[in-house]
């Protein structure tokens, strides 16, 4: 079947691969051709140097220097953190497309992975992070959430956003360098002993690790995030 590619436009022929239809998993059809989806790169845990904890490209040594500085404040049960792609050129385009144009049909390219994944951690209990009402008001979806509705992947609403009541300006520089909780527990929302929490982009970490202490601290043992890439700072 032809079909035109959601990322060069160009029309390509779908394939189907023979062991998709045998295996139980869901099929999702090709939306990019060949070109386009090898432009996206695995993060391959033997190829490269990169940090054993959130997958970062390092120039040496074991970890990066964003993980080093977590390890001084939290235990490494904090730093469980899978990255699928590299955060290249391909994917920078795709993210700027999909989260920041709000183009959603976008999200259709990464299905097939994420099915993938939703196998691998079948047995966690997946979680996304609430939007702050301004960046949802301004994107109109939650960016992550809308890629697990697609996916048909279940997840539950844990967290509510509750920020800190304080407009960013008017805190003093103390308040604003404090490690503060924008999150709250859903108290109607059951919890496991393990959880996922799904994000597009790995950033910082900081919205991430606030998140895991918080469940840390209700009694969690053990908390994973995956994002779809580590996005490089520098
Ligand atoms: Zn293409
Ligand atoms: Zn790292």
């Amino acid at each position: 079947m032809n079909q035109k590619c959601l990322r060069c436009q160009l029309v390509f022929e779908q394939t189907i691969k023979w062991n998709d239809l045998w295996s139980l998993k869901r099929i999702f059809p090709e939306v990019v051709c060949e070109k386009c989806q090898s432009q996206f790169e695995r993060c391959d845990v033997s190829q490269q140097i990169i940090c054993r904890y959130c997958q970062h490209p390092i120039e040496q040594g074991d970890s990066c220097l964003d993980c080093q500085h977590w390890l001084k404040l939290y235990d490494d049960n904090y730093l469980q953190q899978e990255s699928i792609y590299y955060y290249n050129a391909a994917f920078q385009e795709w993210i700027i497309d999909y989260k920041y144009h709000g183009d959603t049909r976008q999200a259709a390219v990464m299905l097939a992975i994420l099915n993938d994944y939703y196998h691998k951690y079948k047995d966690y209990q997946w979680i996304i992070l609430p939007s702050s009402p301004k960046s949802l008001q301004q994107r109109g979806f939650i960016p992550a959430e809308y890629l697990l509705q697609q996916a048909k992947i279940p997840y539950t609403l844990l967290l509510n956003y509750k920020g800190d009541g304080k407009k960013q300006a008017k805190k003093n520089k103390q308040e604003r360098l404090a490690l503060e909780q924008p999150f709250e527990l859903n108290l109607k929302a059951k919890l496991s002993k393990n959880i996922l929490i799904f994000d597009d982009v790995y950033t910082t970490g900081t919205t991430l690790m606030r998140a895991k202490q918080l469940l840390f601290q209700h009694g969690v043992n053990h908390c994973m995030s995956l994002t779809l890439a580590r996005d490089l700072l520098v």
